[in-house]
């Protein structure tokens, strides 16, 4: 069996599904093929998908910008109705600490200025009026458990916080992959799953297509890998990693859900919590519950996976280790034995920025790299990799001269050489889930 499309997508995330639907969109003939049941099971349906605006530099404030526009304008953005219904943004605010690890937030602070996003400064006196149940002494740095120090304030406040109005994070986020698979088909792309691609196809001209375990092919002179944190493997599938200055490789994390303290209606009064200073992000989650991510601290041992397929999905020390660390800042937060949450795989490129690209063989490009805080961008990435494919594949060469890219909403553009695989490792990076 063998049939042709115009664009291959590999995987069907939000990323993947972006990027098919603003191709069908150009009229492109598309294929998702995906190794799994339906669209947005792999990292997306695990995604704590916060979408915040607070990034270190102004390229990555504005395209969480950018982004969250798409997310506003959801409904626009599909033009079609979901049967299954649609996921939806939903506002709490962010509260994000100053640390000396954010330099007190003097970045971030600029970059939100440059875009013109609106933020307080809060005092540490103030603080206690967005979270009464905060804890304002520092505990910075960070320290593991078997630290005798662990836990134990080293300051007697932290220097302060911001408040960011707009942040929030979307419902549901295998469902709004879906949504954008249902608004892919209406434009004429088709999606294929429980197809895992094993072998990337080539002739004279570059890519091929790509072949499946069950030993289908399918032509196209474009393939794209949207494979999230298995996207090391294909890379190497199609022998591109080798001219990459910049590679992926997978990272595993936890994600805690813990009730809220006595009292506290944290799921409807709840914020996202960007806490440098005691080392973790949080949200509120459905339960009342607390739900609790790392902001990966030095001291934590970082776990890469070599295979994405079999790692251990089961909770460890870390769980317990980012449960104490947010019951710093909030008291009275309880702890349970029965441990509550996920287990799954970030797509961390080597300086924590994705890599939005093409690769030295033509036809062949790549939407990786995402390392955990690219779910909010992903309607951006879609069209901002549709224009970079056509133009690459009209001639336009990206290596030598970046491809610009103009937001739709904010009118800003976006270098799109930022995102290189060629690039050097960005040194004003976080190296960190916080980009
Ligand atoms: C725990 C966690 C929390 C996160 N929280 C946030 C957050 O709060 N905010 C935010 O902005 N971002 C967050 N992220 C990051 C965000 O979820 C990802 O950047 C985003 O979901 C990536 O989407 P994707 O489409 O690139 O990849 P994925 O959703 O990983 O999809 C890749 C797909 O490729 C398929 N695939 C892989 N190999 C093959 C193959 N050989 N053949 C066929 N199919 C294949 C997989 O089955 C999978 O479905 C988080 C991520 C994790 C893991």
């Amino acid at each position: 069996m063998s049939k042709q499309y115009d664009a291959i997508i590999i995987g069907a995330g939000i990323i993947g599904c972006c990027i098919a639907y603003e191709l069908a969109k150009k009229g492109y003939k598309t294929l998702n093929v995906d190794k799994l049941a339906t669209a947005g099971y792999g990292a997306t349906s695990n995604s704590c998908a916060i979408v915040r605006l607070h990034y270190s530099t102004p390229d990555g404030v504005a395209m969480a910008r950018e982004g969250y526009y798409y997310w506003l304008d959801w409904p626009k953005y599909l033009q079609v109705r979901d049967p299954k219904g649609l996921a939806f943004y939903r506002n709490t605010g962010a509260l994000v600490t100053k640390t000396e690890i954010n330099k007190n937030l003097k970045n971030v602070m600029a970059a939100l200025d440059d875009l013109g996003v609106g933020y307080v400064e809060v005092s540490p006196e103030e603080l206690k009026d967005y979270l009464p149940c905060a804890d304002t002494r520092s505990f910075f740095p960070c320290k593991t458990m078997d630290d005798p120090d662990f836990g134990k304030p080293t300051g007697d406040s932290i220097p302060g916080a911001i408040w960011v109005p707009e942040s929030g994070y979307i419902s549901d986020p295998q469902l709004s992959t879906h949504n954008v698979q249902i608004a892919t088909e209406a434009k004429g792309g088709e999606f294929l799953f429980n197809a895992a691609v094993i072998e990337i196809l080539k002739d004279d001209d570059g890519v091929a297509g790509v072949k499946l375990a069950d030993g289908t092919e399918f032509q196209a002179s474009v393939v794209v890998n949207v494979a999230g944190p298995h996207s090391f493997i294909i890379n190497r599938m199609a022998d591109v990693e080798k001219e990459m200055n910049i590679k992926t490789r997978a990272l595993l994390q936890e994600v805690c859900h813990v009730p809220s303290p006595e009292g506290l209606d944290w799921e409807r009064e709840g914020f996202i919590l960007s806490d440098g200073d005691i080392g973790c992000y949080s949200r509120p989650e459905v339960g009342n519950h607390f739900l609790i991510g790392s902001e990966d601290p030095k001291c934590d041992e970082r776990e890469w996976v070599e295979d994405p397929d079999n790692y251990n999905q089961s909770f460890s020390g870390q769980w317990t280790t980012q449960a104490m660390r947010e019951a710093q800042r909030v008291k009275g937060l309880p702890i349970p034995n029965q441990r509550k949450g996920l287990v799954d795989l970030y797509d961390v490129s080597d300086d924590w920025i994705p890599i939005y690209d093409k690769s030295d063989l033509p036809g062949f490009y790549m939407a990786v790299g995402t390392s955990g805080n690219q779910y909010k961008n992903a309607p951006v990435v879609g069209v901002m990799m549709a224009e970079l494919i056509e133009a690459c594949e009209k001639g336009y060469n990206h290596d030598n001269q970046p491809y610009q890219f103009k937001m739709k909403y904010t009118k800003r553009i976006c270098n799109v050489g930022f995102y290189s695989r060629k690039r050097e490792i960005n040194p004003d990076s976080s190296f960190s889930v916080i980009g």
